[in-house]
């Protein structure tokens, strides 16, 4: 990996108890760069045995690291936030080798997600119990929270750095040690912030990343009552059975799964901020996003000026390798993402709707697809139904504020949702009404660190983000303190 600075960031073994290892069996898997196929290195494929290992270091880990003073592991935790970000450029451009969103995007990411590691460690320092009014006049019941445990986080590759810091900075910040399992595609982000947590300080076991075979993985985890919590972002699909497995040992879980976001456009909003605003929440990310707008709808009345607007915008995006400067849009994950993409856009033109801008994968070929616009969908079209995940966007006009929220909620996703209007009590009527964790009004961001972010529905279960982040991964614990008066 010549083209980074910092050498000693790309890593292609696990990090198990502070220790470089491969898989036992000698197996490995293989990373490309989905920009031009060309191969990054390769990754140990670990299994049950090298699970169990990191399971151990952990356990091992753990007392050490709850009951360090807790400005003591504020400071290493702040200590990693802080190399973090004076190595930004260079995870940022590991970011785009392994996943392919333009630079611009990577440094996004890595901004947006170091937040969350800074504000979990100021809001551990505020983990407060309390003390509750008593009933019992001898007798006072208080409240306080414990680090919960082992935590256990798999990741996806569209975030693969963020997704891991919004896990591990919670859970290191209240005293957890963790075990990461990145997604396969998309794994040397997660050891590069292995890197940079060994020499921040962070005790060895308390931060783990094995890569390999997930299923095996997280069968050995789920067996193992050691691990009390698995975090998760990815599939709603996979979320399920990561939710069935760890049942076996009862562990709490957090899953910030798939997401369908509708963009409702009034006639009544600021056409021109409404369209610059859906240019970055479907195209941010190469469209590669849980909270892209999915389904976009327009009122009838402004629906042919909106598209007007909106297609000027999107023939203008510069499509290319993520490296190169001025690239907007980078390639897609994988080849079966721009089959996948095509068939979504074919499937919507059988069923009657029109390819207004781009619609085909891309010229320069392999894992690039055209920036795209479909008008004219329905219900009926799978990628009104299905995340497009992709430059796809797709345009649904309607007519009343009825059946704006009806096709709103038409979906069994509830992540995150948008509306622009000008209309302060329509603002309320959709934000109340809309079905999900998150609204965006006449607004583009929706993820910062200081907010809940998550979602309701098949989205998923429980918050990354605000006070509601250090609560996953805590035990509330009480107390009822008798004998007082006597
Ligand atoms: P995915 O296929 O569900 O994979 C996510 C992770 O789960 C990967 O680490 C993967 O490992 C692992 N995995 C796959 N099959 C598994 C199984 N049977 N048992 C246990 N683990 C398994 O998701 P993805 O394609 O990487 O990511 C895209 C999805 O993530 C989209 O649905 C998107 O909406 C969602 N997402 C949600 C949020 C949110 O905050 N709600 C944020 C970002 C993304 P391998 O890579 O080794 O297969």
């Amino acid at each position: 990996m010549e083209s980074l600075k910092n050498q000693s960031l790309f890593h292609t073994k696990c990090f198990i108890n502070g220790e470089w290892c491969d898989a036992d069996s000698g197996e490995v898997i293989t990373v490309t760069n989905p920009a031009d196929d060309s191969v990054l290195g390769t990754v140990p494929r670990c299994g049950a045995t090298e699970t169990r290992r990191a399971i151990d270091a952990a356990e091992k880990a753990w007392e050490g690291w709850r009951n360090m003073a807790l400005q003591d592991r504020c400071r290493i935790v702040m200590e990693w936030h802080d190399l973090i970000e004076a190595n930004k450029e260079d995870i940022a451009r590991l970011i785009t080798l392994e996943e392919g969103k333009s630079l611009v995007d990577a440094v996004g990411e890595v901004n947006q997600n170091n937040a969350h590691v800074q504000w979990c460690v100021e809001e551990a320092r505020r983990l407060y119990g309390e003390t509750i009014p008593s009933v019992i006049p001898h007798a006072r019941p208080i409240t306080w929270f414990q680090p919960i445990g082992i935590v256990f986080a798999v990741t996806p590759w569209n975030l693969p750095m963020g997704m891991i810091l919004r896990k591990a900075g919670p859970a290191l910040a209240v005293g957890c040690p963790i075990i990461i399992k990145p997604a396969s595609a998309t794994p040397y982000s997660g050891l590069a912030l292995a890197e940079l947590a060994k020499e921040a300080g962070i005790p060895n076991g308390v931060f783990n990343v094995i890569t390999g075979s997930a299923q095996s993985i997280v069968k050995e985890v789920s067996d193992d009552f050691r691990v009390r919590k698995i975090t998760f972002t990815g599939s709603t699909e996979v979320g399920k059975k990561l939710m069935e497995e760890s049942a076996r040992t009862v562990k709490r879980t957090s899953m910030e799964l798939g997401g369908n976001a509708p963009a409702v456009v009034f006639e009544d909003a600021d056409l021109d901020a409404a369209v610059d605003c859906i240019m970055t929440i479907k195209f941010r990310h190469t469209g590669q996003a849980c909270i892209a707008a999915n389904r976009i709808m327009v009122q009838r009345s402004v629906y042919d000026e909106f598209i007007r607007k909106f297609i000027d915008r999107v023939r203008k995006l510069v499509v290319g390798n993520g490296l190169t400067e001025g690239t907007d849009i980078g390639p897609v994950i994988n080849h079966h993402a721009v089959e996948f993409l095509s068939a979504l856009v074919q499937d919507a033109l059988e069923k009657g709707a029109k390819v207004v801008c781009g619609g085909k994968p891309h010229s320069l070929g392999g894992c690039f697809f055209e920036p795209t616009v479909v008008t004219g969908v329905t219900r009926d079209m799978r990628m009104f139904q299905e995340e497009i995940f992709g430059p796809v966007a797709g345009i649904t006009p309607f007519d009343t504020e009825e059946e704006a929220l009806f096709l709103a909620n038409d979906t069994r996703y509830g992540l995150a949702g948008y509306v622009y209007t000008r209309d302060l009590a329509r603002t309320f009527r959709m934000m109340e009404g809309m079905q999900y964790g998150m609204i965006g009004v006449n607004e583009r961001v929706l993820s910062i660190a200081e907010i809940p972010f998550g979602g309701i529905k098949e989205s998923g279960l429980g918050r990354e983000g605000g006070r509601a982040a250090l609560k996953e991964f805590v035990d509330v614990r009480y107390a009822m303190i008798g004998g007082l008066n006597r």
